[in-house]
């Protein structure tokens, strides 16, 4: 049954990725096949058909994911759960992998060449109507070449940077590769321990405002989304693929036309630690180019494929001028709403949602508001996110502020772009990282929390320290979520 799910999953990510193939992203989409059905003992179909499972998730679901595993089929739904979708999603309980997709939307609203944009104050008039050029763009969901003459161009943008001496790790995991996981805090390794550096946003300061995004796309019901979130008045950040820019232009135009917040998200969504500096600096700098392409702002922040950033990962990202975004941890708890454990045949949509309560849950006992990850990849996390997630918290007493990242930090969007950035102090400035290495803030034993106190803006530019997001996760817990889908997320 599950590997009926997961090749249900690798069959739609494959009509997703029209220009899949077998890269480096499926070999490891294979091994975490192999990995599961070992694991299993049901089962003998596997998929390994796509090379961009690339998409979703997040080693920061760690926590969630072993507690939607261990959450059995629930039959009610949680207390708040809307019990039947808005705007034709189905009811929850028909949520779940395999179920019946519809066809892809387009956008509803092209731009003509030239247009300004009204929601970005002095945005530049819309480039060219863009034309696919398969020679002038890296193969799609597979890491750049790093002897083009663009990326070495690019990789200029690091002279006079230290970045830190970092080894790349394994795969991005510390279960797989124990002597990067041994020096994790020092390094700053978000996705081993929840490290984090000042420089990072990760929560919203204002309690009770939920910094709204979106990941992976543009893919087959980002439009779906676009107009609920109109309706809805909402502006969300959206951390875009590279590899799905190229296929869906008009609508990445579209989400920036609307205000909401476009950031890089790599462009083939590998974990950056496991890639070399010059590799990084591909995938950040091709996606970065099509986003410029397409809108002609270049954004100025960046969110790694799984949460995964270290100090070296981090050094790299601003000295391109992109400021990272994670999401939310809070007492070891991260803010991921699992929906793409829906999508993976992990859980369904009910348990989904038990998940999701418990964000809420967490979120009214902090300090702070929070980032949610939430994914626009696939109809089914779409459905959750339009049809549940985003009412049950516009619904919720006492009710969430739900904002784009940047908004809830008080950024005008107009900072939030290369071009129409008027704060001098944003991005940061190239040589705070490289000093950040020496923490020294955060417990010894990695259990005591100062979660949910790092208040995003309102630390620019502080002295650079760690932070642990609560307990360390347990390798048990790690290597849970990679037999899982780790590929999947984030
Ligand atoms: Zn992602």
């Amino acid at each position: 049954m599950k590997f009926q799910t997961l090749a249900a999953l690798c069959a739609l990510v494959a009509t997703v990725h029209a220009h899949s193939d077998d890269g480096v992203f499926g070999r490891r989409h294979a091994q975490l096949a192999q990995k599961r059905q070992a694991s299993s003992s049901s089962s003998t179909s596997t998929s390994s058909s796509s090379a961009s499972i690339a998409s979703s998730t997040a080693t920061g679901a760690v926590n969630n994911a072993a507690t939607a595993a261990s959450t059995t089929a629930a039959a009610v739904l949680p207390s708040g759960v809307p019990a039947t979708g808005a705007n034709g999603v189905p009811p929850l309980s028909q949520i779940t992998s395999g179920m019946p997709t519809g066809a892809e939307l387009a956008a509803t609203t092209t731009y003509a060449a030239g247009t300004t944009p009204t929601a970005v104050s002095g945005a530049p008039p819309l480039p060219s109507t863009f034309v696919f050029n398969a020679n002038n763009w890296p193969s799609p969901d597979v890491p750049p070449p790093t002897d083009s003459t663009q990326v070495q161009e690019w990789m200029k943008e690091l002279d006079g940077v230290t970045i830190p001496d970092i080894a790349p790790t394994k795969d991005g995991e510390c279960a797989t590769d124990p002597t990067a996981a041994a020096n994790a805090q020092q390094n700053g390794w978000w996705t081993c321990g929840g490290w984090t550096r000042d420089t990072d946003i990760t929560v919203c300061p204002d309690k009770f405002t939920w910094g709204v995004s979106f990941d992976d796309g543009p893919s087959v019901k980002t439009q779906e989304l676009l107009t609920f979130l109109e309706q809805k008045d909402i502006t969300a950040t959206f951390f875009v693929v590279g590899s799905r820019c190229v296929e869906r232009p008009n609508l990445l135009i579209e989400e920036y036309m609307a205000g909401h917040e476009i950031s890089v998200h790599t462009w083939s969504h590998r974990p950056l630690t496991s890639q070399t500096t010059e590799e990084i600096v591909a995938e950040l700098g091709w996606t970065r180019e099509i986003i410029k392409t397409l809108t002609g702002v270049t954004p100025v922040t960046m969110r790694p494929p799984y949460g995964d950033i270290d100090d070296r990962v981090r050094a790299i990202s601003l000295a391109m001028g992109l400021t990272p975004i994670i999401w939310t941890r809070f007492n070891g708890f991260a803010f991921d709403t699992n929906d793409w454990q829906v999508a993976a045949g992990n859980v369904n949509g009910i348990q989904q949602m038990t998940t999701f309560e418990n964000i809420l849950g967490n979120a009214t006992n902090m300090d702070t508001g929070f980032v949610v990850l939430q994914h626009d990849l696939f109809e089914i996390t779409v459905d959750l996110a339009v049809g549940y997630t985003i009412p049950a918290a516009l619904s919720h007493n006492p009710p969430f502020t739900l904002k784009a990242i940047g908004q809830c930090n008080s950024f005008p969007i107009s900072n939030m772009y290369l071009e129409t950035n008027t704060q001098k102090a944003f991005p940061y400035p190239q040589n705070v990282v490289r000093n950040s290495t020496s923490s020294t803030s955060s417990s010894s034993n990695g259990t005591s929390s100062t979660s949910g106190s790092n208040a995003g803006a309102a630390q620019k530019g502080s002295a650079v320290s760690s932070r642990n997001f609560g307990a360390i996760l347990p390798s048990v817990a790690v290597s849970a979520a990679v037999a899982f889908f780790g590929a999947l997320l984030l």
